[in-house]
């Protein structure tokens, strides 16, 4: 069994088509994928309808979360999974957060304009084309203006990286665990020690995090070397989290292969057996 439960589709900033999407995973050989588009479940059904025979849907997404028990606050990556899309609190966090992500990108292109660069917000909105709007479609139309080579160049420090990076109002990392828990879900946290990212999550919160009803932990993830992986597993040995693998696959704008990480599969069929919200849908 090959498990990968980290992808994105147009849904937010992956580039295959929720359809495609599953086309892809079957051909990767996948037997369960799931979808994990930032802040939404707006791909879900496009997925469960064009699921190929013997596929297996874990319908999930990425929430933008927010430490604020520190100083500067820490954003984060909360992976949620089966969970009912229209339990209201959740629903409502979720749009309050893509909507902030709107204000973000039109302000990111007021700051870019203002030094002489002059993208456009339907353009960078035509790149989301109704998904979630996030920082690669910005770097798509700094790519198309050539004024980097691609999506990860558009990454570095000295542009949406650092000098163009804003903030975006994310959802608090307890309640979001409190909101997905109330909604059937579980929640894993992804890439929580992507030191190469800067945001290596310290021990002390992914304790109180799993206090706090945190179900696992990503461990193999591209963004993580051998060592962080080893700490994550080190870990969630301690804390008795379980532990997932992924690839986190975009599509075209990140160059992971869809399975590039895999999940065991006990630790999926627990998932499966511990979520109430709604249940893995297989391909008939
Ligand atoms: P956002 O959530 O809009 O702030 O954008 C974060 C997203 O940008 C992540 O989920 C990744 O998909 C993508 N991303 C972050 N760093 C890189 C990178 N170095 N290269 C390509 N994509 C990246
Ligand atoms: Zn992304
Ligand atoms: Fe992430
Ligand atoms: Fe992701």
């Amino acid at each position: 069994m090959r498990i990968d439960l980290h992808t994105h589709s147009t849904a937010s900033d992956g580039t295959d088509s929720p359809a495609e999407l599953t086309a892809a995973a079957a051909a990767a050989g996948l037997d369960v994928v799931a979808i994990t588009d930032h802040d939404t479940t707006a791909g879900w059904e496009a997925a469960v309808a064009a699921l190929p025979a013997g596929l297996t849907l874990v319908r999930g997404a990425e929430l933008s979360g927010r430490w604020y028990g520190t100083e500067p606050t820490m954003g984060l990556h909360l992976l949620a999974y089966l969970f009912d899309p229209a339990y209201e609190p959740l629903v409502a966090e979720l749009a309050r957060v893509r909507l902030s992500r709107e204000r973000r990108a039109e302000k990111t292109v007021e700051l870019l304009n203002a030094d002489g660069i002059d993208v456009t917000v339907p353009e960078v909105r035509g790149y989301a084309a109704g998904g979630t709007i996030g920082r690669p479609h910005l770097a798509r139309a700094l790519v198309r203006r050539r004024l980097v080579g691609n999506v990860d160049e558009a990454f570095r420090p000295e542009w949406l990286g650092r000098r163009y990076r804003l903030p975006k109002d994310d959802i608090d990392v307890f309640t979001a665990i409190r909101l997905v828990r109330e909604a059937g879900g579980v929640s894993v946290l992804a890439h929580p020690k992507a030191e190469i990212r800067g945001h290596a999550l310290p021990d002390a919160l992914i304790a109180d995090l799993a206090g706090a009803g945190l179900w696992g932990v990503e461990a193999d993830h591209t963004d993580h070397t051998e060592a962080d992986r080893a700490r994550v597993r080190a870990l969630a040995g301690d804390l008795g989290l379980r532990v997932t693998g992924s690839s986190d696959y975009h599509g075209t704008n990140k160059t992971v292969r869809l399975g590039a990480f895999t999940t065991d599969p006990p630790v999926y069929r627990e998932m499966a057996d511990a979520a109430t919200g709604v249940a893995p849908v297989i391909g008939a």
